[in-house]
């Protein structure tokens, strides 16, 4: 800790909260610059909307959300028309305040004028989701998953995934929404800080009885009921790879930003918190996305009335200790250093299991499902290494509950990235070094330079579209720091083009090939330059 400041240059810098240091020139810090307000509720929401609309199929795992108060009218017509055309539809809506956490501000209605618009909503914004009815109940509680991600590398990207993560419950016996038990919080809203208030909170010193356990144990569980554990495996691999891909444009516009390239400056990683919930048919869906999960290893207990004591938490242990421990091996300066040195590097650092489960389910028996991730797992000795290295001290430590799955995964996704490249257009458009919004200047020298005007399209035009879109995003902004268009104005206006180019084209289609025409354009253009430079 430096309380009053740092004067040495650190190899890792562990910020408590978020990215915040700007005299930080070399080594890696454990948080992106802009986390905090890309995994907020609405931005997230904004975030899987441009998916979904790009690839319906796979971005069917959040649930429909509508952003308040702007899309209040949107909000209300739409339940409408779902509701006229199907009458048995009697859905639930949940509402959650942007930027709230561990369920504070939280509700639960039937209808939308059921919405608390006094006063409140206006200065603080909410996200209005459809609630799932039908979760995945063990012993009637209805439970989520907290998993730990491991962001390494935005640039290429670099995600991991701990093998084991925590299952949270409820503390009353789940019922499906209805007037009479909508205010049911420890019915119906899974988050730790609130059940532990309940009565019914079962601290255990087992991790697959109690409140709070294993994701394994679950997964053990379901397995000896003979459900199909590796698919729901691999898909909430395909869950937390689509998720990042939808957050990494955002993210890129930040570190930019803060980092500019070419500056010298730190690298970046984050562990992240992936709240998930399972529906009856084990279909993964994906709640919320956290950039500062908590790391307690201990709970509090009362004593005697109103004496509190910190007591360790053996669930809570058995799945952070094992992250913080692997995500600080993964990014080991030192292995960097051994690395260069010999020329070699730790496979162990680097691989994972071949099976795609989390450890304790692998290859056993559902009777002898067991909940001992590490001592399943052996790691490989030093001998493995080549003979003259020097044994490596990760010898002495259990193999990495981290699983790396992208780029290990990344022929299967890569083609989801068209928002990412979207970005890469509108970050080098942005001209100014630190800045996050484009200027009316910039657009349209983006347009000039994709040669994107034409007789149908003019300059005016091109300005037409950028004050009306900028305008628009900016009167929805919560911070009004700075003016011009931000990337979500910009990915609407590229969208935009697309469609007006490419009217015939699916959706994803449209935007690929106004991608690959602006990508060409430019490469040309700048061969143009290097030719005239060279020839000048
Ligand atoms: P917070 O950040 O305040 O914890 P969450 O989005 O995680 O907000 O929601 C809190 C809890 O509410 C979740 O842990 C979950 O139990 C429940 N919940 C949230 N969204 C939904 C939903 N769409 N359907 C069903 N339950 C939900």
């Amino acid at each position: 800790q430096f309380p009053f400041g740092r004067r040495l240059p650190c190899d890792i810098y562990w910020h408590g909260v978020s990215f915040h240091d700007s005299n930080i020139f070399s080594g890696q810090v454990n948080k992106f610059p802009g986390m905090m307000e890309t995994v907020r509720k609405i931005t997230l929401s904004r975030a899987m909307r441009i998916m979904h609309g790009l690839f319906p199929q796979e971005y069917n795992f959040y649930p429909r959300s509508w952003i308040l108060p702007e899309e209040l009218p949107l909000f209300v017509a739409e339940v409408r028309v779902m509701k006229d055309s199907n009458p048995s539809w009697k859905p639930t809506f949940i509402v959650k305040p942007d930027g709230g956490c561990q369920g504070d501000g939280i509700y639960l209605i039937k209808d939308p004028s059921d919405i608390r618009l006094t006063g409140s909503i206006q200065s603080r914004p909410a996200v209005v989701q459809e609630y799932i009815c039908k979760p995945l109940l063990v012993d009637n509680l209805k439970f989520d998953i907290r998993l730990y991600v491991l962001l390494k590398s935005l640039e290429p990207l670099e995600i991991y995934i701990a093998k084991d993560g925590l299952s949270r419950f409820c503390t009353e016996p789940y019922q499906e929404p209805t007037l009479k038990n909508l205010h049911q919080v420890f019915m119906h809203l899974t988050n730790y800080s609130l059940n532990i208030h309940s009565g019914n909170f079962i601290h255990s010193a087992s991790v697959n009885t109690g409140s709070k356990r294993t994701f394994s144990s679950i997964l053990c569980r379901l397995s000896s009921r003979g459900a199909d554990i590796k698919k729901l495996w691999s898909d909430i691999i395909s869950l937390v790879i689509k998720t990042i891909i939808a957050l990494t444009p955002e993210l890129k516009v930040y570190y930019q930003s803060d980092i500019p390239a070419g500056k010298p400056g730190p690298t970046c990683f984050q562990i992240l918190g992936f709240d998930i919930l399972l529906l009856k048919n084990l279909k993964p869906m994906l709640l919320e996305v956290n950039a500062n999960p908590s790391m307690r290893i201990e709970h509090e207990q009362e004593l005697s009335p109103g004496v509190f004591e910190n007591v360790p938490s053996p669930v809570d242990e058995e799945v952070k200790v094992a992250v913080i421990r692997d995500t600080l091996r993964l990014v080991d300066p030192q292995k960097r250093k051994r690395k260069d040195t010999h020329g070699l590097v730790s496979t162990r650092g680097v691989s994972v299991a071949g099976d795609e489960l989390p450890a304790p389910c692998q290859s056993l028996p559902s009777a002898v499902l067991c909940c001992r991730c590490q001592s399943l797992e052996q790691a490989p000795g030093a001998s493995q290494e080549l003979p003259d290295a020097p044994p490596s001290p990760e010898a002495a430590l259990p193999s990495l509950c981290l699983k790396q799955v992208f780029p290990k995964y990344a022929k299967q996704f890569s083609y989801l990235r068209l928002v990412d490249r979207v970005a890469a257009l509108f970050i080098r458009f942005l001209g100014v070094k630190g800045t996050t919004k484009l200027g009316p200047t910039g657009f349209r020298t983006f347009i000039r330079n994709c040669k994107l005007s034409n007789s149908n399209f003019s300059m005016a035009a091109v300005d037409i579209l950028y004050i009306d879109i900028t305008r628009r995003w900016n009167s929805m902004a919560i911070d009004h720091k700075e003016s011009g268009m931000c990337l979500q104005a910009f990915v609407e206006a590229f969208f935009c083009l697309a469609q007006k180019k490419y009217k015939s084209l699916p959706r994803h289609k449209q935007v690929e090939s106004l991608i690959e025409l602006c990508e060409c354009r430019l490469a040309a253009l700048r061969g143009k330059r290097l030719l005239w430079g060279c020839q000048g």
